[in-house]
């Protein structure tokens, strides 16, 4: 590969001879040492691009590719991206290596078998006239906007079955997910054979780890990561296609709902990792106690239907009636947990004994009911009662500092960066509105905090920082003074940043009152 190749990709106009209709953007990033250049067209995909930026990378479809801005910042591989200059060129990392084909020399004749595999089919597809393939792509065209506009009906309550409560999804919207599902097991599955880098593996361990960088089959990758280097495979002999079943049963169980989705469990999971991480807690807990926080909270909020304890009380649904209305969504989160553990495919308790096994369940339903905002203020003060006198060898003290890493992880979204936090605000104003909405149409009560008329971001998060976060996470931090820097300072400043939101918008109101 020469340092001035030029790689071009443009999909719908490739027929078309280049004219001043045909809009492309030219972007310049350095790969592997080299600065290359990149032309594609307006029309192009995400994938596309990604496709683009593979082939400069010379890595397979498997691998994980990031790109940085000169900053340092990562940027979405994606049509929206910025042309630049040769000058100010953006950065592509590989961030997983096939450590596989090095160790493993069998390996060699697999890849040239494929190689030639590829090769065969390139002269195969060269051989095809122009036509065929631009009719080829205008059917790969429309069936990908058949497809949008299915997932945007389903994303706008239009599949969902009233009747049949909400936990469980319409065959509209079942068919486009198990699709889905498929193609995420498929990249998981492939990419888990990769070596994420020790950059990575690292940065997974802080706060300010970006999720929003990251597909559903990365992060998949990225979980399994965490409990490779907590060691939970060696400690509890979990066999990693067994953790593998585990992971995408958990991703499977999570719905497509603005808030409480996969992506929700795998911040509260990777915040979890970083304070294990932060405050050396392999020194402080067993292996087990650590288990038990890691799958706690992976599985805190599995099949959320998008509407809190009190909607499930008030409209008196199924699983209100179940739980006697006690904490009915946690009760119902960590039942599903279970069930999927009763599996004897994603079964990663499957060797331990039967002792281990009452010490996780114990555990597990501990830290998940906690998560009930409905009794926190219960559990923070046992833990401040607690505090002075804390020890890492008494098992009442243990189970309370258990529960509140938990519960920390869980609301942990403002000691994230603004850019990571914002969208997560807007995320769940949305799940707020969407309950808020139906209770005004079923006459039922409406909480004013999820209310649209009621609530802006600023009035939420000033509020929720100051009463919620911030004596939660200082009351943790004196048990774990180095936890100032990493959590409640990006809280603090979250606090003067929506503070100062409140009171423009109040300067400005009472400015235009007569
Ligand atoms: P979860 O439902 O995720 O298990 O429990 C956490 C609850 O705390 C959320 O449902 C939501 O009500 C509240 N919460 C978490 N993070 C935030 C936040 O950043 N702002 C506000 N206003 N509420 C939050
Ligand atoms: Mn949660």
């Amino acid at each position: 590969m020469s340092m001035s190749r030029d790689l071009i990709f443009l999909p719908e106009a490739c027929h078309v001879p280049p004219g001043p209709q045909m809009t492309t953007k030219i972007i310049h990033f350095m790969v592997n040492g080299r600065v290359e250049r990149a032309e594609f067209g307006a029309d192009s995909t995400a994938e596309d691009i990604k496709e683009l930026f593979r082939a400069a990378a010379e890595v397979s479809p498997h691998h994980i590719l990031k790109l940085y801005k000169a900053n340092g910042s990562v940027v979405n591989i994606s049509p929206m991206l910025e042309p630049n200059s040769q000058d100010s060129y953006y950065r592509l990392e590989v961030v997983t290596s096939d450590v596989q084909s090095i160790t493993m020399p069998s390996n060699v004749d697999n890849m040239e078998h494929r190689v030639s595999h590829l090769e065969t089919k390139v002269l195969e597809e060269a051989g095809k006239t122009s036509e065929v393939i631009s009719d080829l792509q205008s059917q790969v065209e429309s069936f990908k906007r058949k497809l949008e506009s299915i997932k945007h009906l389903s994303w706008m309550g239009i599949f969902r079955d009233e009747n049949t409560k909400q936990i469980s999804k319409s065959k509209g919207t079942q068919l486009n997910m198990e699709e889905e599902h498929r193609q995420v097991r498929r990249k998981f599955l492939n990419m888990s054979s990769l070596q994420v880098t020790e950059e990575v593996r690292d940065h997974l361990k802080t706060p300010i780890f970006d999720n929003w960088q990251w597909e559903e089959a990365e992060m998949l990758v990225l979980l399994q990561v965490m409990f490779t280097d907590l060691d939970f495979l060696t400690a509890f002999q979990i066999k990693k296609d067994v953790l593998q079943n585990f992971l995408f049963e958990v991703y499977c169980h999570y719905n497509n709902i603005p808030f409480h989705n996969f992506q929700h469990c795998f911040c509260v999971t990777q915040m979890m990792y970083g304070l294990i991480w932060l405050t050396d807690l392999k020194s402080k807990l067993c292996s087990m106690d650590l288990l038990i926080m890691l799958t706690s909270a992976l599985c805190h909020d599995l099949d959320h239907p998008g509407y809190n304890n009190v909607y499930q009380i008030n409209a008196r649904t199924e699983l209100a009636l179940r739980y006697n209305d006690i904490s009915p969504l946690e009760n119902h989160h960590c039942a599903v947990a279970f069930g999927i553990l009763a599996k004897e495919e994603s079964n990663i308790l499957k060797h331990l004994t039967t002792e281990q096994y009452k010490q996780f369940r114990a555990g597990m339903i501990k830290c998940i009911l906690a998560t009930d905002m409905a009794r926190h203020n219960e559990i923070l003060n046992k833990f401040k009662s607690i505090l002075s006198i804390f020890d890492f060898r008494n098992k009442d003290h243990k189970e309370v500092l258990m529960k509140i890493m938990v519960k920390v992880s869980d609301i942990s979204n403002e000691a994230r960066p603004m850019a990571v936090a914002e969208p997560w605000l807007d995320c769940l104003l949305q799940e707020f509105f969407n309950q808020s909405d139906k209770e005004k149409l079923k006459g039922l009560p409406v909480a004013p905090f999820m209310d649209r008329d009621k609530v802006s971001k600023p009035s939420s998060q000033t509020s929720f920082i100051r009463f919620v976060l911030l004596p939660l996470f200082t009351e943790l931090t004196r048990l774990f003074p180095c936890l100032e820097q990493h959590i409640v300072e990006p809280v603090r400043r979250a606090l003067e940043y929506y503070s100062d939101l409140e009171r423009a918008t109040q300067q400005r109101e009472t400015a235009c009152k007569p």
